[in-house]
């Protein structure tokens, strides 16, 4: 009696001599020959398992295998190159992919379909797992599957590799304390970045952002490509930005570093007197869309200029007439080039007079998401209705505004 594993039936009887025809035709080596056998049983290598069937159909292994013309010994080369790429790159995780010439794919299906099997494996699959485990080794970091930091695709034609570095992202709330400046990074309309005399040759609108002052020291640490900003919406360029800030992410491309010290970051940002920052957590790309898609109330302060003094009365008056209408806006003509003109209804939930000195009117105002609230105010020539400008019947212009608070996580309410 025989002890020991049970070997795995690998074909039928009446198989083998089919088999041994297409394998002696075409005649591969141990690791291409095992592969067309990888999903039988557990726990060999294709190489051994190609041992294994040509000596039971007592062929040699190719010296120049028919499928992957010696591809498969080059493996720990592959290993050497992915290595070498990843090496000056910080990452927790990593994965292996790979191009392979589209002929010797082609070849890998003529002996599927000639050998009639169904267990086979195909050669990306082995080349991939094969260079990661020489990796894993190397470097004594797992691969995932799922979403690895780096992913190095070896193009084993070039004897090249490719790295395919996942964005870091980053969340916080930011508060701009001065007007005059953008939320995002402006090319210049003239020359696109490139520098012109329009622009001072800075390549941009504005001096500086609220993204590149929240970047400097992120992209210091993180040595990354590039950056942008995602706002939960954003506040116009002459407006501040108060109270608990405005929720962000802002996303890095291709950063060295992942491992980041949070809290210089913010301190660093703190120190600028333009943008504080809270909250600086690492986010995740499926954070951003959560972001963009919030909308929600916001409270503000606006500083009115009347055409002529009325008093606190009438002034309250049209307040009030505000709150209980709805207010019909058309996209604003100072945004008309950039948005679809359409009309749009929204609730203003609350105004409050703070104070009223000769022109001289200070509200705070908490409005539903996407109200445009210079509009409310001067009313657009007639395309926001009712305007406090027209309950009013005079002019009136915002010559400050302010974003008070942003209601997120909040229900709807009645606080200012
Ligand atoms: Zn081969
Ligand atoms: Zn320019």
């Amino acid at each position: 009696m025989v002890c020991g594993p049970v070997e795995p039936q690998l074909w039928e009887e009446d198989q083998g001599a089919r088999l041994r025809a297409v394998l002696k035709a075409k005649s591969l080596c141990f690791s291409c020959a095992g592969r067309l056998f990888a999903r039988v049983g557990r726990g060999l290598t294709n190489e051994k398992r190609g041992r294994d069937v040509l000596s039971r159909l007592k062929l040699e292994e190719a010296e120049e295998c028919w499928v992957c013309e010696g591809l498969v010994r080059e493996i720990p080369k592959f290993g050497n190159l992915v290595e070498e790429a990843l090496s000056g790159w910080e990452y927790s995780t990593f994965l292996v992919g790979c191009k392979i010439d589209p002929d010797l794919l082609n070849r890998e299906e003529v002996i599927w379909a000639e050998a009639g099997l169904r267990t086979y494996e195909p050669i990306k699959a082995e080349v991939n797992r094969e260079v990661g485990k020489i990796v894993e080794a190397r470097v004594g970091k797992p691969p995932n599957f799922d979403r690895p930091d780096i992913t190095a695709v070896v193009d084993t034609m070039l004897d090249s590799v490719d790295l395919n570095v996942s964005p870091l992202f980053l969340y916080g709330r930011y508060r701009k304390l001065v007007r005059g400046i953008p939320q995002t990074m402006w090319l210049c309309r003239t020359c696109r970045g490139v520098g012109c005399e329009r622009c001072n040759n800075t390549g941009k609108m504005y001096e500086t952002s609220v993204q590149e002052i929240v970047a400097e020291e992120v992209m210091r640490q993180a040595e990354g490509e590039s950056h942008s900003l995602h706002g939960m919406g954003r506040e116009d360029i002459d407006a501040r930005m108060l109270g608990r800030g405005r929720p962000f992410i802002l996303e890095v491309t291709r950063p060295h570093r992942r491992v980041l010290n949070l809290e210089a970051i913010a301190r660093r940002v703190n120190r600028s007197g333009k943008v504080e920052v809270d909250g600086i957590r690492l986010a995740s790309r499926e954070e951003v869309a959560g972001l963009k898609a919030t909308t929600c109330e916001k409270s503000y302060r606006l500083l009115v200029r009347l055409g002529e003094k009325r008093s606190l009365q009438k002034v309250n008056e049209a307040v009030e007439a505000l709150k209980a209408s709805k207010i019909v806006q058309r996209t604003p003509t100072r945004v008309a080039h950039r948005r679809a003109d359409k009309e749009r209804v929204r609730r203003v939930r609350q105004v409050e007079v703070t104070a009223l000195r000769g022109n001289a009117l200070e509200l705070r105002v908490r409005a539903e998401a996407g109200t445009y609230l210079k509009e409310l105010v001067h009313g657009d020539e007639g395309r926001t209705r009712p305007s406090l400008s027209a309950l009013l019947d005079t002019p009136a212009d915002v010559v400050e505004l302010d974003v008070l608070e942003i209601h997120d996580e909040e229900p709807h309410g009645q606080s200012l």
